[in-house]
């Protein structure tokens, strides 16, 4: 009851904002205060697994530039237990099917794909048609081909695209970005980085199936040491040489388990990551000419840790996610490219790709 309350006041303030104004001021002031008021932008999650539902549905409930506006779900009773908790109006509520019709409702502005990795393509494609702009989970899709032809459809209906790299936005993770990019410590001269969990979930998850997935802990876990290596240092790499372990074979029969690789960069420069589905990983070491850095939980939505030279750095724990989507619709009301557009996912797709052939080669990749 109180939830509902606190729900119903904010879609009144939402409402009302311009139209106090427009009482108040005269007519010459009136349109300036229009253009300034800032709406918020409508937001629809599609696919309400776990990650829409334990994060950024909840996190929606603390943006300032959004707010949950619309569902798109296969699930009817996913659709009526949605609508009530988050007060969604059944017109901004669809399914897979009539997905497309969201393209004559002016309550979205940004549509959200959370769905398996495989069909990111399609959803995304298909928002970016209807004339929405797009945030895409990351893996951004199945392969580096698939990006280029998500980047392409937005380009072409003029839509911002951006993939859900909610670390860029996290005081910690930007702290390294920083004294990386910048040489704070000097040159860097190490860089070593994994992030893993134990999978013991459901042997049928789509997590678990190639044509579902693309592949294991590389695409789910391994893009944030891959993304890590690369805002460190603030380049990009050339190529890769990738091993893998399986202890679990019958586990991880269709995907990798366990991926070690190293990373090139232009200059020789070579860093070390990892991914897992069956160790608990999630840090990032640097040391430099002048000292190290390093993040410790790293990459969750928990708390993250980090220190410099052994001392602790001191940043707030922040809701990434909201930070995240808060950044991007900031972005569509000033028509400004996102920090972590589609271009962002292409990259570490590149990466990926090079991973899995090196691992069928047994060679260093070029990333291409
Ligand atoms: P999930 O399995 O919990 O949810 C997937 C949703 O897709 C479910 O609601 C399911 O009903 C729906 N779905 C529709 N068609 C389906 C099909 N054919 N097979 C399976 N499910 C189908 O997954 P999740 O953990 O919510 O992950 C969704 C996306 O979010 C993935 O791309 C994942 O990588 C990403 N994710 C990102 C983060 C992050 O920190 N950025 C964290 C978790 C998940």
């Amino acid at each position: 009851m109180a939830l509902s309350n606190k729900f119903s006041r904010r879609s009144f303030i939402r409402t009302s904002s311009i139209g106090v104004g427009t009482l108040v001021l005269g007519p010459a002031l009136i349109s300036l205060a229009a253009s300034s008021a800032k709406k918020k932008l409508g937001i629809a999650l599609v696919g309400l697994g776990s990650y829409s539902s334990g994060q950024l549905a909840p996190a929606l409930q603390h943006t300032k530039n959004c707010y949950l506006a619309g569902i798109v779900t296969g699930t009817p009773a996913k659709a009526a237990d949605w609508a009530k908790r988050y007060n969604i109006p059944q017109k901004n509520i669809y399914n897979y099917q009539n997905f497309d019709e969201i393209a004559s409702n002016p309550a979205i502005d940004i549509v959200y794909v959370v769905l398996p990795v495989f069909m990111h393509k399609e959803f995304t494609i298909r928002a970016a048609k209807a004339g929405k702009h797009v945030i895409c989970e990351k893996p951004m899709a199945l392969n580096a081909k698939d990006c280029e032809e998500m980047i392409t459809a937005c380009k072409r209906a003029g839509r911002l695209l951006s993939i859900g790299y909610r670390l860029h936005f996290e005081p910690h993770n930007m702290e390294v970005m920083r004294l990386g990019q910048q040489k704070v410590l000097g040159k860097i001269t190490h860089i070593d980085t994994g992030n893993g969990f134990i999978y013991n979930g459901d042997p049928n998850a789509w997590r678990l199936k190639k044509a579902l997935a693309g592949g294991g802990a590389l695409m789910d876990m391994g893009i944030y040491s891959i993304q890590g290596s690369r805002y460190t240092l603030g380049q990009e790499p050339v190529a890769v040489k990738a091993m893998q372990e399986k202890n679990r074979p019958d586990f991880f029969k269709e995907v990798d388990e366990t991926v070690f690789w190293q990373m090139e960069f232009p200059g020789g420069f070579k860093t070390t990551g990892k991914s897992s589905y069956n160790n608990d990983w999630s840090y990032l070491k640097v040391e430099a000419e002048l000292g190290n850095f390093q993040l410790g939980p790293a990459y969750g939505y928990g708390s993250i840790e980090g220190s410099v030279n052994g001392d602790a750095m001191k940043f707030p724990q922040i809701i990434q996610q909201a930070a995240q989507m808060d950044d991007f619709a900031d972005c569509v009301i000033a028509n400004k490219p996102s920090r972590v557009p589609g271009e962002e996912g292409l990259k570490d797709m590149k990466v990926v790709d090079a991973i899995y052939r090196s691992l069928d080669s047994g060679k260093w990749e070029n990333i291409v």
